[in-house]
């Protein structure tokens, strides 16, 4: 099966999605991009991520063309293409209807740097402008609301995360899922503190560093 490993992959990442509630029902969508042959493996369309097997994944070129795979692929295609045209820095995408990401995105709000995790993805995570889902206008405005980050909120809609590799987007979707449920919470408890832009620039050296080696 061409890019069979990366498939696989696609099918466990979606199991994981639902099974740590980033997602519920068919919502969000998955992709790897394989730099070397300038393909993208992504999520077929509305299919329940526990049915899906690595045949059901599909295979497109960055064109928009599907390359192998029998089911039509997920309807935010363009979402992932373009970020794999444009961002060298990202490889995988993660995007979630994860229910605090989603709620701040209902709001229309830039998540700002509540907790020092948010540094996973930047100085904040931006919200947006809301575009019709599995447009090219959705495309556009998320990819330039990401610029210099690795992840967004989509506003009305969820969020959005990438990186060089699956894992760490799937991390930095669920690190930033943390961040907007303290949001939430704090926001509800009156005006949370908001930390400075001085030690959200240290944050991204100290992350450089952090952990095993
Ligand atoms: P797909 O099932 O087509 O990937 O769509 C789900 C979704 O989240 C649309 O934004
Ligand atoms: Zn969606």
């Amino acid at each position: 099966m061409l890019l069979g490993e990366l498939r696989e992959k696609v099918v466990e990442y979606g199991k994981r999605m639902l099974e740590n509630k980033l997602t519920t029902g068919t919502g969000g969508n998955i992709s790897i991009y394989h730099r070397e042959s300038g393909l993208m493996v992504i999520s077929p369309s509305g299919l329940d991520y526990m049915e899906t097997r690595a045949n059901d994944v599909v295979v497109m070129n960055l064109e928009g063309e599907t390359i192998d795979g029998y089911r039509k692929p997920s309807s935010e295609y363009e979402l992932h293409r373009i970020f794999y045209l444009n961002r060298e820095d990202i490889s995988a995408l993660v995007h979630t209807h994860s229910i605090y990401a989603t709620t701040i995105s209902c709001m229309n709000w830039d998540l700002p740097p509540v907790h020092y995790m948010v540094a996973v993805a930047g100085d904040n995570v931006r919200c947006a402008d809301y575009a019709t889902f599995g447009t090219r206008e959705l495309a556009e405005k998320a990819y330039r609301a990401m610029e210099d980050r690795k992840a967004v909120i989509l506003a009305n809609h969820g969020m959005l995360a990438g990186a060089a590799t699956l894992e760490q987007a799937f991390k930095i979707a669920e690190d930033i899922e943390f961040c907007c449920q303290l949001f939430y919470r704090t926001k509800s408890m009156g005006e949370p503190v908001i930390i400075g832009q001085d030690e959200m620039v240290l944050m991204r050296e100290r992350f450089r560093t952090y952990g095993q080696r």
